[in-house]
């Protein structure tokens, strides 16, 4: 194993908790934070009291009435919670600068290298000793949290030598609380875990794990990692390597940029309409495209799908041949997704995102003369910015004012399946 310590700090029911510390009549409160109110809007998030009367990521306003009648719904405000992460993520950066933010209300750290931790290279007595020290600070971050954002925010805060485990290890632990995961502990802790409990893994690769033998955390941990990358590739080694402690891709360092950019979108109305799927979709090229050239970047990945209003959905991950950075770009290859695939069954949710992001390049676009289609997107989006969102739309846009608002995407919305 490496001698690193990561912690990773998490979160709960961030929108719900922001709602009830910014109000403190919602406190105590089943609260739903919802895209939007009508019978037929999602919640995007519900508070403690809500998830213990069942109301989950999903249901729909109406649904979660009728769970409790008493439930406090609300609509989403970005603004605020991006503020309230500010904060956050301000006091976090205090401790280390390889601070890595993962969304909204997750991030990263790597307190390798703190002072405090006195932790010498190649030293594994010492990291024993570390860890103790790293504990310390996750408990104080917990409490400065609270104490300077904001009382009724509760972090959940998981340390181990990976980011993986680090991670596995907030989510396993007591909400609220703080869990560490060590290799003396390391197989208690996956033994009966499901698959889909992992980081990373979905429903689909649940299922081809199934398919030869491996039908839990532990069992993935002990198989046999050439055949795994023989029957699953590169990412089912990685899978391998995350329950055996080995980290692939390190917390990169100062890096504060976000690695993808997206939106995902809970549809009003669960349908296959293909038309109507088609504009939705285009508003969320559209919303990822914004995002995307604020950064000033360009992005080499996409990852796009939909889920079914039953179970299930579909989800594809790929490289691009050409960057994304005008709407055109990205929606070229989310559209196609849809137009190849078009969905058989009612679909509830539909999401986009690009990744590998990378400074704008000059380059010419073997489709369009690239830097002055990106001059007429940034003047745009700066139209847009003066004068509101929408003003100036393309035809796919129109009648979708109200949809697919300002949102934030979970990235666990899209995933490799
Ligand atoms: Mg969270």
């Amino acid at each position: 194993m490496s001698n690193k310590i990561i912690l990773h700090l998490d979160m709960n029911s961030y929108f719900a908790s922001v709602e009830q510390q910014a109000n403190p009549f919602l406190r105590g409160k089943a609260v739903g934070v919802c895209a939007y109110l009508s019978p037929g809007g999602c919640v995007i998030a519900s508070s403690r009291e809500a998830k213990s009367k069942g109301i989950k990521t999903g249901c729909t306003a109406a649904e979660a009435l009728k769970l409790d009648p008493a439930v406090v719904l609300v609509e989403n405000e970005p603004a605020k919670y991006r503020s309230t992460t500010e904060k956050i993520f301000k006091i976090l950066g205090q401790y280390t600068d390889r601070l890595e933010p993962y969304s909204i209300d997750e991030a990263f750290l790597d307190l390798t290298d703190q002072p405090s931790l006195k932790l010498q290279p190649g030293r594994r007595a010492n990291w024993a000793k570390s860890i103790k020290q790293a504990e310390k600070i996750g408990l104080e971050l917990a409490g400065r949290i609270k104490n300077e954002v904001g009382e009724w925010l509760s972090a959940s805060v998981g340390i181990s030598w990976t980011k993986f485990l680090a991670k596995f290890a907030s989510d396993i632990g007591p909400k609220g609380g703080l869990f560490l995961i060590t290799p003396s502990n390391l197989e208690d802790c996956l033994k009966g875990r499901e698959l889909i409990d992992a980081w990373g893994i979905g429903q689909g690769m649940a299922v081809r794990l199934a398919g030869f033998g491996v039908n839990n955390l532990l069992e993935l941990k002990n198989s046999d990692k050439n055949k795994i990358r023989r029957v699953l590739g590169r990412y089912g080694y990685y899978l391998w390597a995350n329950v055996n402690g080995l980290e692939i891709g390190a917390v990169s360092s100062g890096a504060r940029a976000p690695k993808s950019v997206g939106h995902s979108y809970c549809l009003p109305r669960k349908t296959a309409d293909l038309k109507y799927l088609t504009a939705v979709m285009y508003k969320l090229c559209e919303k990822t495209g914004r995002r995307l050239r604020g950064l000033d970047r360009e992005a080499g990945s996409m990852n796009v799908g939909w889920s079914y209003a039953r179970e299930g959905g579909y989800f594809r991950s790929f490289k691009t041949k050409e960057k994304m950075f005008t709407t055109a770009e990205i929606y070229r290859q989310a559209g196609g997704l849809l137009e190849n695939h078009p969905p058989v069954l009612p679909v509830r949710m539909l999401a986009v995102s690009v990744g590998a992001l990378a400074p704008v390049s000059a380059q010419m676009s073997l489709f369009e003369n690239n830097l002055s289609v990106k001059e007429l997107s940034r003047a745009l989006d700066r139209i847009n910015d003066k004068y509101g969102e929408y003003t100036v739309v393309k035809g796919a846009m129109f009648g979708l004012e109200n949809q697919a608002k300002d949102r934030i995407g979970f990235r666990k919305s899209v995933g490799i399946n």
